[in-house]
């Protein structure tokens, strides 16, 4: 693909050539290393921006950055990190726009959801300040003579953030702000797909208050991240991103018994019971289904319905299918953009491919993708597609696609529909379609995933944990007990003198 050398009619307020540098001690700095690479905006199919692809040098420049500015951030006093932390959720709510821009221009995602999630960055902000103000030790009870005991949270160090392209911000802030209220410091790895926009929150950062070296951005693909988490001065690593690379990341911070949070695949089952109210059911499955044009760790990708509602549910999925509006994701009515790069839609379209080449696999919609389906653009479009799937080992029905692709599957008793929920080896998020509360009940506590939405889908709180069993990840975000994950609890033991007889 050649550069474009014209401003786009649709962003321009960007210049395709602009340069980004490194984020390194409060400041833009340029790498030691002559590689770059650019962005592209899917929609278009041109590359725009050139970045530095960071070299080993680079990261060991931020990783001491980091490490320099941690002591002191660590000894601010807690309400300081909070009160920068809340002039930053007011710069972000100044700056909300540019920033969903920015991040449609990076991976397609439609304006809507980019909107959408990075007007939840504030509302985090706060709430981690608030959490880091509340975030206690404890005074125990003696067990010894002559002794007392207490516990401290402390701040664990540098935190390398590693994070991918499909929600930049947002997943990134899960990270960053319980990260920084807690005293740490911080090297990011943003996507390579989408650094600009991961690039322009730690200018707001720096501008918020955040002192030099306490946020750093490092840009480059997956070599910088692996020398990121390789590097002897990180204490811990928290990525998002695919459970291949999670592996990965976890065999490296093995070898040194790094603290890891790992957020990671999914595969989520929406089970549809025959009692369902499905006027509401239909409506959020098709959602579960094409949200953020299906690249979601939360896409409910998998659908069981019960062979009593199946006709109908089909049915009615199909009439909404044909409704979905694909195009230019920055239009406000648009549902489906394109994915996020070409070879992601050639491993998303190849998916119609091993589908054709399943013996009980047959297509109930869709099935078409690129131009032919009129987005207005050269086209990384995928039509949202259903396949049934009574196959067990269908590859359609057992891997993350990260596409609007479903795989349909029907049963007959609550048992086979927990046992094939349960299958996959992802278990990120699941939800459930019924009236019987006892149902709701005895099904939510059986399926193994770390999020279970009941006669609702993707529905998220500052304040709700969020994380993956199985293969889905370590750890979990967000939630009450966030600090936890940035924090170590250090137990202090006094010992007294004998009281004199
Ligand atoms: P990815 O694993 O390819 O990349 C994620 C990030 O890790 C990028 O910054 C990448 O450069 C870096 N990276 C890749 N390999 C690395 C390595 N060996 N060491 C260090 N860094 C490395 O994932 P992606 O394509 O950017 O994102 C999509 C994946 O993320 C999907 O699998 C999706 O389910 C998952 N995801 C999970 C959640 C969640 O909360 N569980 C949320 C969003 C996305």
């Amino acid at each position: 693909m050649t550069a474009v050398q014209v401003v786009s009619a649709r962003f321009p307020e960007i210049h395709p050539e602009s340069r980004y540098e490194l984020f390194i001690d409060g400041a833009s700095v340029s790498s030691s290393g002559m590689e770059s690479f650019r962005c592209f905006d899917p929609y278009e199919e041109t590359e725009w921006g050139v970045l530095a692809a960071a070299t080993d040098d680079d990261v060991d420049h931020a990783v001491q950055a980091a490490r320099t500015a941690f002591p002191s951030w660590a000894a601010t006093p807690v309400a300081a990190r909070a009160e920068v932390l809340r002039v930053l959720a007011n710069l972000i709510r100044q700056n909300v726009e540019e920033l969903a821009r920015l991040q449609v221009h990076e991976n397609g995602k439609t304006i809507t959801e980019m909107r959408g999630a990075t007007s939840m960055l504030p509302a985090l902000a706060d709430y981690v300040g608030q959490l880091a103000i509340n975030h206690h030790g404890a005074s125990l009870q003696p067990t010894l003579p002559g002794h007392d005991a207490w516990t401290r949270p402390e701040p664990i160090g540098v935190i390398a953030a590693i994070a991918p392209w499909n929600n930049p911000l947002l997943l990134l802030a899960w990270k960053l702000f319980p990260a920084i209220a807690a005293g740490n410091t911080v090297v990011v790895k943003p996507s390579e797909v989408t650094p600009v926009s991961t690039l322009r929150l730690a200018q707001l950062a720096h501008q918020a208050g955040v002192p030099a070296g306490v946020i750093n951005v490092v840009t480059g693909a997956a070599a910088t991240g692996a020398a990121l988490v390789r590097h002897p001065d990180i204490d811990k690593v928290a990525f998002t991103g695919s459970t291949a690379a999670g592996i990965q990341i976890a065999k490296a911070a093995a070898a040194r018994v790094l603290r890891t949070t790992l957020e990671l695949g999914g595969k989520g089952p929406q089970i549809v019971f025959p009692e369902a109210d499905l006027e509401r059911a239909v409506p959020s499955l098709l959602g579960g289904l094409i949200a953020g044009t299906g690249q979601a760790c939360n896409a409910g990708s998998r659908l069981l319905v019960h062979e009593n509602v199946y006709d109908e549910v089909l049915d009615g999925l199909k009439e909404a299918l044909k409704k979905v509006v694909i195009g230019d994701p920055l239009g406000p009515q648009v549902q489906i953009g394109p994915l996020a790069s070409r070879a992601h839609y050639e491993k998303v379209t190849g998916y119609f491919n091993i589908a054709d080449g399943e013996q009980e696999t047959t297509l109930l919609f869709g099935g078409r993708s690129g131009a032919a389906l009129g987005g207005g653009s050269t086209g990384l479009f995928v039509e949202p597609t259903l396949y049934s799937t009574p196959g067990k080992s269908s590859r359609v029905r057992c891997e993350e696609i990260f596409g609007p692709i479903g795989a349909v599957i029907a049963f007959g008793s609550e048992e086979e529909a927990v046992a094939i929920a349960n299958e996959s080896e992802f278990g990120l998020v699941s939800g459930l379609w019924t009236q019987d509360v006892d149902r709701a009940a005895q099904v939510s506590k059986q399926l193994r995933s770390g999020v279970v939405w009941i006669n609702t889908w993707r529905a998220f709180g500052i304040n709700v944990p969020f994380g993956g069993y199985k293969l889905s990840g370590v750890g979990r975000e967000l939630g009450p007990d966030l600090l936890r994950e940035y924090t170590e609890t250090k137990a202090i033991w006094l010992g007294h003198a004998a009281a004199p007889a």
